[in-house]
């Protein structure tokens, strides 16, 4: 009798943390980041028909200032001790600790249940603070893309004109057999 096992492995990618890598990345090769990362967000505008980002751009004072309304916000909610929770969480969404996935649920079920609550636009301001605090721009268009497949309505920047914003997800799961697991390791 010959038995087929199946082993399915899903590996976590460990990313680099922005504050380490932007040391040793010029400045231009930082910019092409961020250029890249909007790009994903990009929507021609019904209104005035040009092409335009809705990617949330952040700075060191911006994400100073979400951080203490993210701050003031939990505290209210639960004290110090869940405030440092989520920035820990935040941390290891940071660094792929926590997936995507992983990361917005809890941050729907935990931390801000009313962005599931609102209208698209009313969850959207309470994610702001949240991608302002995200300096790697691969970080904050993950999230913000994530987002979106729950709320798709989006405003443009220009003229503040309503869209539906739809994603195409394609999704790469790794299926390893017992035998290419052997042919591997050999
Ligand atoms: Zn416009």
């Amino acid at each position: 009798m010959i038995m087929i096992m199946t082993i399915i492995i899903i590996i976590k990618r460990r990313i680099l943390k922005y504050a380490d890598y932007s040391k040793l990345t010029s400045p231009e090769l930082l910019n092409t980041l961020e250029k890249n990362s909007s790009s994903l967000l990009a929507i021609t505008c019904g209104g005035c028909h040009v092409l335009r980002s809705i990617a949330q751009g952040t700075s060191s004072e911006q994400m100073k200032t979400a951080k203490a309304d993210i701050e003031t916000k939990l505290h209210k909610k639960k004290g110090k001790s869940f405030v440092n929770e989520f920035f820990q969480d935040l941390q290891k969404y940071e660094t792929n600790d926590l997936t995507v996935d992983e990361f917005y649920d809890k941050l729907t079920t935990r931390y801000f249940s009313n962005l599931q609550i609102g209208s698209d636009i009313e969850s959207f301001n309470m994610l702001l603070p949240i991608l302002m605090c995200l300096m790697d721009p691969e970080r904050r268009t993950t999230l913000h893309l994530r987002f979106l497949r729950e709320h798709p309505r989006v405003l443009t920047t220009c003229c503040r004109k309503e869209h539906w914003y739809t994603i195409t997800i394609i999704t790469i799961i790794t299926i390893i057999t017992i035998n290419n697991i052997t042919s591997i390791l050999l």
